[in-house]
């Protein structure tokens, strides 16, 4: 986004809000930048830039615009201003690129899970099959499988049913 753009979109109003502060009635602020008793920042909404009529004041004696604001605010160079500008005026961006990644973990894990839950599922069919080939051991193991929900603990439920019978 060009610097132009982020100035004609960017209010005060946003600005402000996203760093938590108020403006009263006459739109001014209790300068950020000095240690302000009464509010001696003065917004201009039409022209999008402020004036700190305070000569104690790091940005006194000329006009701020929305840039300059987060540039002092952050004490950050002008490129990160501009992008925490852009940040401000479009956050959807932003959040759209963390849900994409979000979403790969989250598919990532899936997938470890379930391949470790049919590891485990081998595993305790391999238990269940090998040592008592008593009849119905094979059904059990069917049933087992059918009810895929209960694949974590499939050898303990087998082996019940197995005592149970015996
Ligand atoms: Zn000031």
């Amino acid at each position: 986004m060009e610097i132009q753009q982020i100035k004609e979109q960017l209010t005060w109003a946003e600005v402000i809000k996203h760093y938590g502060l108020i403006a009263d009635k006459q739109a001014r602020l209790k300068c950020p930048f000095h240690n302000d008793r009464t509010p001696s920042l003065q917004l201009y909404y039409k022209t999008r830039t402020a004036f700190c009529f305070s000569t104690n004041c790091q940005t006194h004696g000329k006009a701020i615009d929305v840039i300059d604001f987060i540039l002092y605010y952050e004490k950050c160079t002008k490129h990160e201003a501009i992008k925490k500008a852009e940040s401000i005026v479009n956050p959807g961006a932003a959040t759209t690129q963390t849900t994409a990644t979000t979403l790969r973990q989250a598919q990532g894990s899936t997938n470890e899970k379930a391949m470790f839950l049919e590891r485990m599922f081998t595993i305790s069919k391999m238990r269940c099959t090998t040592p008592n080939l008593q009849g119905n051991t094979s059904r059990a193991a069917t049933l087992t499988i059918n009810n895929s929900k209960s694949v974590t603990m499939p050898g303990r439920s087998t082996t019940g049913q197995g005592k149970m019978k015996a």
